[in-house]
């Protein structure tokens, strides 16, 4: 989904308002049913009208809108579980999408070639973007734009940034760009087939075939141009190829595969090659690029030049630019990656990462705050323990590598078979309160230890010099009991 902050119209209220101008009424609305929304709009659409928006086309866009309950939600969900890389790629990378996308590029033909000479961006990569944001139009847009974004602004999280979406909307149509009823869009408000928000249509999107219409939603043409012209204007170098798979030497320096960037000369000369053997030309070598393992040590090790980085500009994601990449060189009937996805390695669920983040803290590797999600900081972490370790310095998280760490931190994973008899859950309802009130950081006491009431009994049992188990027992909740009285 494309998103950047819109630049406000320098217009300003006194402008508008001011002596020798007539005054441009707002627009009026027919109550939504909620009381609290009409203010917003009312309120919204007023200030729209000083920065000089068409209040005409601002009651046509916000006519019988009403707050949408589910785009609340879906906006407020967070992630549960973060697939491993190689799900990720092999559920999107599909023969069925591949054949979409050879499909497509026969459907387009010179059209496709005639747009790949004017925007200098690989069209194969232009259709891997498409195949991802829509299915090539066949993912459901199951909103309308003015419903999404208004929703948005009304719920206030980021109201500034959704109200001037709202004002680049009311530009779209004011300009004949698009009409009302074909703003179809995610529950993001991401437009069309492109996903683009409506500043970025306002300053991308083209009318490819002429017709006066920037149609992202129904028009091929017009899609794959704009797709084309975003890559262009975020920095795409023609002709310079995305990424290479690699072969690293015996004894590479993991920790180099931090993000730094190097010429590919630089890289050769630290024994990387090409995976095929295959020779960097000149121009290549001159490429800034970095190397990147999506599954640490024992998977793919892969150098990303800079167009990889242009493919993050559309979601900034290593994955999602890594997918289609990989897309693109199936639909020029290239073969995959070479190295396999060591599958057998394991990877972390977001309880099992929040409680590594915990354990390196507690051993003075500084995770960072643990938030179940494996960031930079955790990634350096890990790194400075597998150093000390002795162990390839990857960075990279592993079932094996959290059972090291537990060892380290002498936390036992198996209760022994005495183990203290676990509390009910009024049991763990007193121990959450208890642990509130001795400053540990759980959320609410709902009598059920999620993961951050484990993390906090972890903590709690290692002040107290208690095995560490993070386990909600008798013992723990009678220490818990002692702790608040002394
Ligand atoms: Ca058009």
């Amino acid at each position: 989904m494309r998103r950047a902050l819109f630049a406000l119209a320098a217009t300003s209220m006194a402008m508008a308002c001011g002596p020798g101008l007539a005054q441009v009424q707002p627009p009026t609305f027919t109550s939504s049913g909620n009381a609290d929304f009409d203010g917003w709009r009312d309120d919204f659409a007023r200030r729209a009208v000083a920065l000089g928006r068409d209040p005409a086309v601002l009651r046509q866009l916000l006519s019988g809108i009403s707050p949408d309950d589910s785009i609340i939600t879906l906006d407020q969900q967070q992630p549960e579980f973060v697939s491993p890389v190689w799900d990720y790629v092999n559920n999107r990378v599909t023969d069925r999408r591949i054949a979409a996308g050879v499909q497509m590029r026969a459907t387009l033909g010179t059209t496709l070639a005639q747009i790949q000479q004017r925007y200098g961006v690989d069209s194969d990569i232009v259709l891997g973007i498409w195949a991802l944001e829509s299915n090539f139009g066949q993912a459901p847009l199951n909103y309308t734009a003015p419903q999404a974004l208004a929703t948005l602004a009304f719920e206030g999280r980021r109201r500034a940034q959704f109200e001037n979406y709202l004002l680049a909307l009311c530009q779209m149509v004011e300009r004949g760009l698009a009409t009302p009823d074909e703003l179809r869009s995610s529950w993001a408000g991401a437009m069309g087939q492109p996903q683009f928000m409506p500043d970025i249509y306002l300053s991308i999107a083209v009318d490819w075939d002429g017709d006066g219409k920037r149609d992202i939603w129904t028009n091929n043409a017009d899609v794959a141009a704009s797709i084309s012209h975003y890559l262009q204007d975020r920095g795409w170098h023609a002709g310079e190829p995305v990424f290479d798979e690699v072969r690293l030497p015996g004894g590479f320096d993991f920790s180099l595969a931090d993000g730094s960037t190097r010429s590919v000369s630089d890289w050769e000369g630290l024994g990387v090659r090409r995976i095929d053997g295959s020779a960097w030309t000149p121009s290549d070598r001159i490429l800034q690029s970095q190397l990147y393992l999506p599954a640490g040590a024992t998977g793919p090790a892969l150098l990303l030049h800079p167009n990889f980085g242009v493919i993050r500009r559309y979601n900034n994601s290593d994955r999602y630019a890594l997918v289609v990449a990989l897309l693109a060189r199936a639909f020029q009937g290239r073969g995959g990656l070479v190295t396999a996805w060591p599958q057998q390695v394991g990877s972390l669920n977001r309880d099992q990462t929040l409680e590594l983040q915990t354990l390196l803290n507690s051993l003075g590797y500084n995770a960072g705050m643990p938030d179940g999600l494996f960031g930079s900081g955790t990634r350096r972490a890990v790194r400075a323990f597998q150093t000390d370790a002795h162990q390839p310095a990857d960075g990279f998280p592993t079932a094996e590598l959290l059972r090291q760490v537990r060892t380290r931190a002498g936390v036992s994973v198996d209760p022994p078979a005495d183990a203290p008899r676990a509390l009910d859950t009024r049991g763990v309802r007193e121990l959450q309160r208890l642990l509130k009130r001795l400053g540990y950081r759980i959320g609410a006491a709902d009598g059920s230890a999620g993961p951050a009431t484990r993390n906090a009994i972890r903590s709690f049992q290692r002040r107290h010099h208690m095995d560490i188990t993070g386990r909600a027992t008798r013992d723990v909740l009678a220490a818990a009991r002692d702790a608040v009285r002394q």
